[in-house]
């Protein structure tokens, strides 16, 4: 059996553990979206804050979603 160290991810807004899942087709580590933590659910908790509104304007996504 293959031994697989990962590594192991504190919420960056309430501290809890995360870990990833291995993805057994392309052997990537995912990482949860949003903090494992029901009262936390952070989408932020592996990112830094982000600090330009724009960069979240729906408006702006959705015209990149269409192409
Ligand atoms: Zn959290």
């Amino acid at each position: 059996m293959e031994e697989i160290t990962v590594e192991i991810r504190r919420c960056r807004n309430c501290g809890t553990i995360q870990w990833p899942r291995l993805d057994a087709k392309t052997k990537t580590l995912l990482w949860p979206n949003v903090c494992k933590n029901q009262k936390c659910k952070s989408p932020y908790w592996n990112k830094e804050r982000v600090r330009d509104p724009a960069i979240w304007d729906p408006e702006r996504k959705k015209k990149q979603m269409q192409g």
